[in-house]
């Protein structure tokens, strides 16, 4: 059985933080990088937009300010973004200040889907130049810190330490390692919402910052917004309970034509309290139940038809009754969630045009909060880290790389 240090399951930012900073320490570390996936599957490679404020990211039970910003700094400093100006915001400040909405001030940089991926091949090469052992397209099926081993659907590896950051599409398989190595955790907080897609003159403040934070009453919010060539797509998620979708989007960067549209996710958050206590649970419920109303598709529905009480048929899709034909056209929504819309529509006219496409759902569960020995280095069990959005300390690219860095300091210091 082949021997490492550090196995580390994940090639997101969680795991690419926690390999690049033990690297840069202790650079004769024998580490092992292991990935069910041909590449990172995470928002690397989907839209890259970074944020690098606090609190964007970071699940506050884990994180403050101080902590969260020294680590943000890090993360710049290795990655060297390039910075998005912001201007003329301070127009749509003052409205929302009026209607009790915040909007952050968010340093962000962008690289687009396209960039995203090229910034992937970069670091994977520099990973390989500097000895690390890498391994995509292998799944690991299982991990035994007591022992240290883990096993793959091909092998069986020993190790010194793990770094489990399999990010939240992993989140199932987060939970047997936790059950398997007596971790405790809970799994009940869930963001549910609807993505807006429309076209970019209504929602101009996208041209002066790229992904606008507006925090809302009730715990909603935007997120993760799209502009000038941008797209809604579906995410499959699939268990042992079945089949459903999410509905997401991204956008390619300059070095792509523009198509005019954008898009952004209005979330809002839901504690759920015993005895309705899973979070994976209610979302994969929820899914489920937009499947069967959307016929197999996320649920997709003009503005115009919602503020006159009607489901938008086909002909709103396919038709010249709207002027801009839906990115994601193979789909077939909540109060909080409308009156959010109704503030960002008066800070931002425009937003709520008829023509305006309200997709459902959009579910983010990164809600695994398991019960740390070491809070401080996210060390779960005797030589056992979890890091990254899987194990909820991270909720976006730089926070989930600055989760990995938070491991490896606690491996080197260890
Ligand atoms: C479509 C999309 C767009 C996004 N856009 C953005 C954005 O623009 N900006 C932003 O900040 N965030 C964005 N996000 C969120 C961002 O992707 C995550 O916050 C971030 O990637 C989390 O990093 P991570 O390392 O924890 O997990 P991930 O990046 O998800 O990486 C986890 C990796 O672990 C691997 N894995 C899982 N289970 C196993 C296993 N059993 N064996 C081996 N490997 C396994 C997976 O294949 C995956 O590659 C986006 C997410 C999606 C899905």
């Amino acid at each position: 059985m082949e021997y490492f240090d550090i196995a580390i399951v994940g090639t997101g930012p969680a795991g690419l933080g926690v390999a690049f900073t033990l690297l840069e320490k202790r650079p004769g570390l024998r580490i092992i990088i292991i990935d069910r996936n041909e590449f990172s599957s995470g928002g690397l490679r989907n839209d890259c937009k970074m944020n690098f404020s606090w609190p964007v990211g970071f699940p506050e039970d884990d994180w403050d300010a101080g902590s969260a910003g020294r680590y943000l700094d890090r993360v710049e400093a290795f990655l060297a973004p390039e910075i998005l100006a912001r201007k003329g915001i301070d127009v749509y400040s003052h409205r929302a200040e009026r209607l009790d909405v915040r909007l952050l001030e968010i340093r962000q940089a962008h690289l687009g889907t396209d960039g995203g991926l090229a910034l992937i091949k970069r670091l994977v090469a520099d990973l390989e130049a500097r000895g690390v052992a890498l391994s995509l397209g292998e799944k690991v099926l299982a991990v035994d810190a007591a022992l240290g081993v883990m096993s793959t659907d091909a092998r069986e590896i020993s190790f010194g330490n793990a770094v489990i950051a399999p990010g939240r599409a992993g989140f199932a398989f987060l939970q047997d390692v936790m059950r398997a190595n007596g971790v405790a955790f809970v799994d009940n907080v869930v963001d549910v919402g609807l993505r807006i897609e429309l076209r970019e003159e209504r929602y101009p403040i996208v041209k002066d910052y790229y992904d606008p934070k507006f925090l809302f009453p009730k715990k909603v919010r935007t997120f993760c917004t799209n502009s000038r060539s941008a797209h809604v797509v579906q995410e499959k998620y699939e268990d042992e309970a079945g089949l459903w979708y999410s509905v997401n989007g991204h956008a390619w960067s300059r070095d792509r034509p523009a198509n005019g549209l954008a898009n952004f996710a209005m979330l809002k958050t839901i504690t759920l309290t015993e005895p309705l206590a899973s979070g994976q649970a209610y979302a994969r419920a929820l899914g489920a139940q937009a499947m069967l109303l959307g016929g197999g598709h996320p649920i997709m529905q003009r503005v115009g038809d919602f503020r006159l009480g009607r489901r938008s048929t086909r002909d709103a899709f396919t038709g010249d009754l709207y002027d801009f034909a839906p990115t994601l056209p193979s789909c077939t929504v909540m109060r909080a969630l409308w009156d959010a819309m109704k503030a960002l529509d008066t800070i931002v006219p425009g937003v709520l045009h008829p023509s305006t496409v309200l997709y459902y759902p959009e579910i983010k569960t990164y809600a695994n909060k398991p019960v740390f020995l070491d809070p401080s280095t996210f060390l779960a069990a005797p030589r056992l880290y979890l890091a990254g959005d899987g194990a909820g300390t991270s909720r976006g690219i730089t926070s989930a790389w600055a989760s990995g860095m938070r491991v490896a300091d606690g491996i080197l210091a260890g």
